[in-house]
């Protein structure tokens, strides 16, 4: 099973349109340091599963039918745009799971084209994919979001954005699980806060209390890369900050 993490930026992404910070600017001489927004790709027993729709390159890195399914955390424009020109696309339709939200984004559900809505997940009831086990995992955002546990033979990872902290049954389900990897979503630096969102703390205090975890950064904002150029002190032994095109890989 392998998680590639095709994006790894909050919704400004970096570099930011006329930003000058220093994580803007070194994104701009360095192209390996941008960011693109969030969202990732599992492969596993020779199938192809998306996490979010929203790469830029999204049509050309998956030709027509080399996609199986697209697994969405929510539907906030960051993390579905792509879904509007897939939708007219000449393939087989890709089967769409997502959390319960009537509203979705704009008018998918009334012109879906080639999308193939399936009836929206619930918070701990897993399901099969690609022979593997998922279970989506409740967060905490402004608009019904869902993380997924992703179980096979070779181990177990989940991916999680956006949220601000954790819910109760979601971090029992985590402890119970001790997934390999958690992705995280840590936007902010420690000097902000917000309903919708990790900071670096909230990240440091979820990896001390889950230590075999490797827990990787993700969905973060300019300000944090900022932030963690200058900073001195030392990330914890089991805390890595993604990058867009990281892999995990359990074999
Ligand atoms: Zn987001
Ligand atoms: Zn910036
Ligand atoms: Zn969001």
């Amino acid at each position: 099973m392998k998680l590639t993490l095709l994006g790894t930026g909050n919704v400004q992404a970096a570099p930011l349109y006329g930003c000058d910070c220093i994580a803007c600017k070194r994104a701009q001489k360095n192209p390996s340091l941008s960011r693109q927004l969030s969202s990732a790709v599992l492969e596993v027993n020779g199938k192809c599963l998306l996490i979010d729709a929203n790469h830029p390159q999204l049509q050309s890195r998956f030709p027509a039918n080399s996609i199986d399914a697209i697994l969405l955390t929510h539907y906030h424009m960051d993390h579905v745009q792509a879904l509007f020109d897939l939708r007219w696309g000449i393939a087989d339709p890709i089967p769409i799971y997502q959390p319960n939200d009537p509203n979705g984004c704009d008018d998918l559900f009334k012109h879906p084209g080639i999308l193939d809505f399936q009836q929206a997940n619930k918070a701990y009831s897993r399901f099969q994919l690609a022979d593997i086990e998922i279970m989506p995992l409740s967060l905490n955002h402004s608009k019904p979001t869902l993380g997924y546990l992703f179980s096979s033979a070779q181990g177990q990872i989940a991916y999680l954005t956006d949220t601000a902290g954790i819910p109760d049954p979601s971090w029992q389900q985590l402890l119970r699980h001790q997934p390999d990897y958690v992705v995280i979503d840590c936007s902010y630096s420690p000097l902000q806060h917000s309903p919708n969102h990790n900071n670096l703390y909230d990240v440091f205090e979820f990896a001390h209390a889950m230590p075999e975890t490797q827990w990787v950064l993700s969905h973060i904002g300019h300000e944090l890369d900022s932030f963690l150029h200058q900073y001195n002190g030392e990330l914890p032994s089991n805390v890595q900050v993604g990058h867009d095109d990281m892999q995990l890989t359990l074999e």
